[in-house]
């Protein structure tokens, strides 16, 4: 019998394109909430990075000390905006390619676990996930809102998934799947395999360097990919 194998996949860029809303959200926010024009922020780079991260930026930018009750404040207008983006009608995202085929063909190995390692916040996940009816592949995961360092989260996703799963897994049976360095950067530091994948930000070129252990363009060839994942 096969070893339980625990698969972590990213959000944005691996599964899913919100095409800006989850950066609309975040100025918006910053507007709603610290009162500053969304064009006199510096640039965020959210590639790679986890909401609570972001939010500590943010907080500096403006110029305000973060207090747990005003990031909390923030945080919620943030969801809030996130939520009305992502049903707007003007709303464009997209599933990247191949990713429902994929979720569903990894359904049907039994030794195989699908969990998040995300710098979404857990909430704004659930909202994205569910807008494109997929959340119900995931049972629990590491979230934006465990640790501001994605290096972090590994150990807790695999916590997580082991309480949910109810055995424990072996780091040589998890792969970490995601589309920037920064998600092979912490799947080192789980000491698991990383599979990237090039449909965010980073094209092969770019992820290559960081020595994945498997790099893609995208998912399209889902027999090959579920191959990879479960056996
Ligand atoms: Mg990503």
């Amino acid at each position: 019998m096969s070893k339980p194998r625990l698969l972590l996949f990213d959000i944005d860029g691996t599964l899913l394109d919100t095409r800006g809303s989850g950066l609309g959200a975040l100025l918006d926010a910053a507007e709603e909430v610290f009162g500053v024009p969304r064009d006199s922020l510096p640039p965020l780079d959210l590639a790679g990075a986890t909401d609570g991260g972001v939010v500590r930026k943010l907080f500096s930018d403006a110029g305000l000390p973060m207090t747990e009750e005003h990031a909390q404040r923030y945080r919620d207008s943030y969801l809030g905006h996130l939520k009305r983006r992502l049903h707007a009608d003007v709303f464009a995202g997209r599933l990247l390619p191949a990713v429902e085929e994929l979720l569903a063909a990894l359904g049907k190995h039994d030794h195989v676990h699908l969990g998040l390692l995300t710098g979404n916040l857990r909430i704004g996940a659930g909202y994205k996930l569910k807008r494109f009816l997929i959340d119900h592949h995931f049972i629990d995961g590491a979230f934006g809102d465990d640790a501001e360092d994605r290096n972090l989260l590994g150990p807790i996703a695999v916590e997580r998934m082991t309480k949910a799963r109810g055995h424990p897994f072996v780091v040589e049976e998890v792969i970490v799947i995601g589309d920037t360095p920064k998600d092979i950067a912490c799947a080192r530091a789980l000491g698991a395999r990383c599979l990237g994948v090039a449909t965010g930000a980073f094209g092969v070129h770019h992820l290559s360097p960081h020595a994945p252990w498997q790099c893609l363009v995208d998912f399209t060839e889902t027999e090959r990919v579920v191959e990879l994942l479960v056996k």
